[in-house]
């Protein structure tokens, strides 16, 4: 049989990141909208893990019931910033953090205030991001990417997205927001996960979609 594949996304940046990625598994991709599927949920999880749980199993529950897509899997992904200088944070909370509606220009620039006595081995953070898949029997796979940096001194580039500018790659001399697009994708955490969830994917189900 060959099984569909739905991300738990209404970004749609997001899934043509995924589209790509996955699209040697031979299934096809959906995001939410095509699946027909509207859902809130409450990311009331204590780890990205739970978090992606959570939406991924949310959408699964909607798509047995309400569409006609029941031999799906249902993919969701939970990301963001975990600084070591601040215990973690904003990490679960990174969309939220400061509230929601607050500026990446302030976020970035409360983080770089509140690292203001960190030294620069001691300014370590990552992006972190799991994805979730719930197969079509209710079983769940997990897996996580993560990529590691410095905060930076000052916010730099216009590339990217939220906390971009002031997450800095040693390796690369420039900031996450310096970066081009097709470098980061490639050394993302949302590709790492992606890939190793592929990996899995292929070899539950890659013959049966060949
Ligand atoms: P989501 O779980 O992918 O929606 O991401 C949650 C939040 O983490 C985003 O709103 C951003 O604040 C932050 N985040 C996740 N990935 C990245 C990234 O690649 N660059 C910058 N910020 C990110």
């Amino acid at each position: 049989m060959k099984h569909r594949i739905i991300f738990a996304t209404g970004n749609e940046g997001k899934m043509r990141e995924v589209r790509l990625i996955l699209a040697d598994l031979g299934m096809d991709i959906l995001s939410m909208k095509e699946a027909g599927i509207c859902c809130q949920v409450t990311e009331n999880g204590s780890t990205f893990g739970e978090n992606a749980e959570i939406k991924a199993r949310a959408v699964w529950e909607k798509a047995r019931t309400i569409c006609e897509v029941p031999d799906c899997i249902v993919l969701a992904d939970d990301s963001g910033l975990a600084v070591d200088w601040l215990g973690g944070e904003p990490g679960i909370y990174s969309a939220r953090y400061l509230g929601e509606d607050t500026s990446y220009e302030i976020k970035n620039q409360v983080i770089i205030d509140r690292l203001a006595d960190a030294g620069d081995s001691e300014r370590t953070a990552r992006f972190v991001s799991a994805i979730a898949a719930v197969l079509p029997d209710g079983k769940v796979l997990h897996t996580e990417g993560t990529v590691e940096g410095l905060i930076a001194h000052k916010p730099a580039g216009d590339g990217g997205f939220g906390y971009d500018p002031i997450f800095y790659l040693p390796e690369y001399k420039m900031t996450s927001a310096q970066i081009p697009i097709e470098k980061k994708n490639e050394i993302s955490h949302r590709g790492k996960a992606l890939e190793a969830m592929k990996k899995k994917l292929k070899v539950l189900f890659g013959e049966e979609n060949r």
